[in-house]
């Protein structure tokens, strides 16, 4: 993977800026569906408006990679993972420079935001571009697209002799993108929107971490044969992680969704079938009822679920490289429901106390 001539390296190295440019105008330009958010700017306390069109530009994006576009290789883009994840740093570095810089505001020099965490919870231009949610269209692009070019990638090595558990991996994350963008609004509802402030950590969490590192297990295996499993171990061993992602799925995305309908239509029954149940704070709502009675952020459980799925399904489990995104996400999300606790306890007082005695686990029902 470091074996790239020096102008190639060039080219690796300004990648994520030339990719981040290039769908920055296409989702500048292409036609979006204009919603109204759920959090309010803290200027005017107004809601926030968005532009929605991730599913077009990821589209156009994954179109172009395919059909190699500009000449680019399919698996050029994993020859060019060490390069790029230096050029999308210092792009982070630069991009934090100018909005922290830009955004120093009286409630932040209060709280004394740093660098790091970030001052204004916002940017959005003329109501057209919110730059937070196109962090997210950047992030998640340009992951699916690394998982599918280091698919690629392994092909031109075994060609018919491939894992077919790096086709799996790939699909899983082919699928866990798009399901973002078809329900981008949704996450206008959650925590990164919510609670992130736009500084190093989300900037760099989005340009770097989630598109790059997310992909870290083909590191390890696209150099390895098939690991050759046959009959029923073969069935075994794609098949459980299919159906465990897909649980996983189901958790993460019926909970969320929920949890969005409760938030826009707080009388409606879920899925037309879960009977919503809340326990009223002052002015807001704790939804109580289906994968919300089940813990307070089973939505957390459902994606290590499938980060589990996407470390099976590749079939090298004695590499370590394949653990790396499983354990990074129990320390991201054990630390998250912590903080969103402490928020949430802020934000609904006593109804939250009366919550977390309802539903006791954090996480995981009967555990943790
Ligand atoms: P949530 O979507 O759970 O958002 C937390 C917020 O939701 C709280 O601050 C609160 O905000 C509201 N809330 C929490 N519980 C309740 C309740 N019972 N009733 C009403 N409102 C409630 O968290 P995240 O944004 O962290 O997660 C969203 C999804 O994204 C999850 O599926 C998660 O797994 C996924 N994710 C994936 C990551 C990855 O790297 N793979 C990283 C981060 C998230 P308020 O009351 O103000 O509405």
């Amino acid at each position: 993977m470091l074996s790239l001539s020096l102008p190639e390296a060039i080219l690796a190295f300004f990648a994520p800026t030339l990719i981040f440019l290039m769908l920055l105008a296409m989702h500048i330009v292409l036609p979006a569906w204009r919603v109204t958010g759920y959090v309010r700017d803290e200027a005017s306390n107004e809601l926030l408006k968005y532009r929605l069109n991730g599913l077009l530009v990821f589209a156009i994006a994954v179109l172009v990679w395919w059909f190699e576009v500009g000449g680019i290789p399919r698996d050029w883009l994993f020859r060019a993972t060490f390069y790029s994840i230096a050029g999308s740093s210092v792009l982070a570095v630069v991009l934090t420079a100018i909005l922290v810089a830009g955004g120093s505001t009286k409630q932040s020099a209060k709280k004394g935001a740093s660098v790091w965490a970030g001052r204004v919870l916002n940017k959005s231009y003329f109501e057209h571009l919110d730059f937070k949610m196109y962090l997210y269209i950047f992030g998640g692009t340009v992951l699916a697209l690394n998982a599918l070019s280091g698919v690629a990638y392994h092909w031109e090595l075994y060609g018919f002799n491939s894992n077919v558990g790096l086709f799996l991996y790939a699909g899983m994350w082919l699928f866990f993108v798009t399901d973002y963008f078809c329900f981008e609004r949704v996450q206008l509802y959650t925590y990164d929107i919510i609670h992130e402030r736009l500084g190093f950590k989300l900037i760099w969490g989005c340009l770097t971490v989630y598109p790059y590192l997310y992909v870290i297990p083909l590191w390890g295996v696209t150099h390895f044969p098939s690991p050759e499993f046959k009959g029923s171990i073969a069935i075994l061993t794609y098949g459980g992680p299919i159906l465990l992602f897909l649980f996983g799925w189901t958790l993460s995305r019926g909970s969320n969704l929920q949890k969005y309908t409760f938030k826009r239509w707080p009388e409606r029954k879920f899925l037309g079938v879960m009977e919503p149940e809340a326990i009223a704070s002052a002015n807001r709502l704790i939804l109580c009822s289906g994968f919300w009675g089940v813990s307070r952020h089973v939505n957390y459980l459902g994606e290590f679920l499938i980060a589990l799925a996407m470390a099976l399904v590749l079939g090298h489990f004695l590499s370590f490289w394949v653990w790396i995104y499983p354990i990074f996400i129990v320390g991201l999300f054990v630390h998250r429901q912590r903080t969103d606790d402490v928020f949430c306890a802020e934000k609904y007082g006593v109804a939250w106390d009366e919550y977390c005695k309802r539903t006791p686990y954090r996480i995981i029902p009967g555990i943790y």
